[in-house]
Parts: structure tokens; sequence; C-alpha cells
């Protein structure tokens, strides 16, 4: 649980927590040239903590070029609207969850939890974070010209256009929410999906992609064995099903 404002995972990527006890993060990928790209926002706080982060870094969200987001839901894109107008940057995601973040309002949530049909009928554009001008769309395996390359992983279920990042060549994976480590590697909260089982179910993807440091979008990274780690979590939860 760390306090420092941002954390280098690898050479030109950092982590910087977002919310109290590492509960989310926002990266930061460093082009050579010195331009850096945010992946995720945080919360609608989370400006705030991309400044201190930054500054830490010795960067300040002037020299943010792009924003990439890995799904559309308040705790990622939540200060995207206020980053993006700060920084004068453009602000990318997925085609399919391209809709959901132009108008402020998370996808659907999946039925089958009492919360999940709360939060469902809570739920209401510009209601769930402030609407975003989306600048670019990707889609399953385009390499954003981020930092080298940054290659989308396609990995529907917690949304419908939710995606995890590799940044192959610092072999770092930013998972998004398929899969989380906070206490522990887990699903995280399933009334927050938009398709439980289809989350499970592509979850798979990040046991069979190659990386050295596992970049969860909530709780710490782990850049020890990282892979297998992930292997092991995904095999046990694939034998309790
Ligand atoms: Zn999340």
């Amino acid at each position: 649980m760390s306090k420092e404002a941002a954390i280098r995972i690898a050479p030109n990527v950092w982590r910087i927590p977002a919310a109290r006890f590492d509960f989310v993060n926002i990266y930061a990928l460093v082009d050579d040239d010195g331009q850096v790209t945010l992946v995720d926002t945080g919360f609608k706080s989370g400006p705030a903590k991309a400044a201190a982060g930054l500054a830490a870094m010795g960067k300040t969200v002037g020299d943010v070029t792009r924003i990439v987001l890995t799904h559309a839901h308040s705790d990622h894109a939540g200060g995207a609207a206020t980053l993006a107008e700060q920084a004068n940057a453009p602000v990318a995601i997925s085609a399919i969850d391209a809709p959901f973040a132009r108008i402020g309002q998370a996808p659907p949530r999946d039925q089958s939890t009492f919360l999940g049909r709360r939060v469902g009928k809570l739920s209401a554009p510009g209601k769930d974070f402030p609407a975003i001008v989306i600048g670019e769309e990707f889609e399953e395996g385009d390499i954003l010209p981020v930092a080298g390359g940054l290659r989308v992983h396609h990995t529907p279920g917690h949304t419908p256009g939710h995606v995890a990042l590799m940044h192959e060549s610092s072999g770092t994976l930013i998972t998004g929410d398929s899969i989380w480590n906070v206490r522990k590697l887990g699903f995280g909260v399933k009334a927050f999906c938009t398709d439980i089982k289809l989350n499970r179910q592509t979850s798979h993807i990040l046991g069979e992609l190659e990386y050295q440091v596992a970049a969860f979008t909530h709780g710490p990274h782990v850049a020890e064995q990282a892979r297998e780690k992930v292997r092991s979590f995904l095999r046990d939860a694939a034998k309790k099903k």
C-alpha cells in the first residue's frame, strides 16, 4: 500500500494511485520525447491525483498528449472530461464503450444480482460520470502509438467494450477490471459487470499473454512472476466453477 504519488513499474511506465489503499489506479506511459499518455483517469477526483503523480514524475498535466480508457465506468472515466480539458488532449476508448463514454453513462449491469439491478436503476446519462468528448475509437488488435506501442486486447464482460492493454516493449500488462488485485487476485465486484459469465470467460486471455508486470486497475501491481500468479488464479477459479 504505497503512499507515493507515482510508482515506477517499468522504465517508462508509472502507476498513479487515484484512491485510498491503491484501490484505483491511473497509469502514465512516457514516450521517448517526453510526452505522456494516461491510461484511465480515476473518479471525478482523479485529476488532482493525476497532477500529483505527474509532479512526482517530474511532469505536468501539460505534458499529457493522450488519454486512453480501459472502459466506461466512473472509477476509470470519471476524471477524463476534466483531464482532457486541462491537457487539451484527445480521449480514446474502444468503439464499443464509446457511446457510453460520450453520454456519461455506464453500460447496463448484469441483472442476475440484486446489487446489479439496484445500480442499474440509479444509472442515467451524465449521472454516472461527466460526459466525455471521444477523439479516437479502437478495437481488438489495434496498436496504439503510445510509448512504442500499446496493444489492445478486447476482454468483454466487465463492460461490452472492456480492454486490457499490453505495453509490449516493457512487458507490462494493464489488466483493466477483468481481474483485480484488491487484497488478493480476484474477479472484482460482480454487480458492476455487464455480463459476469462473459467476464470470467474472457479473463483467460490474461493468462495467455506474455508479460513481466501485471498492472491492475484496482490494487497494487505485481512485478514478480506476475503471469504465473495470474495463471494460477485463473486455473483455480476455473476449477471452482
Ligand atoms: Zn473499475
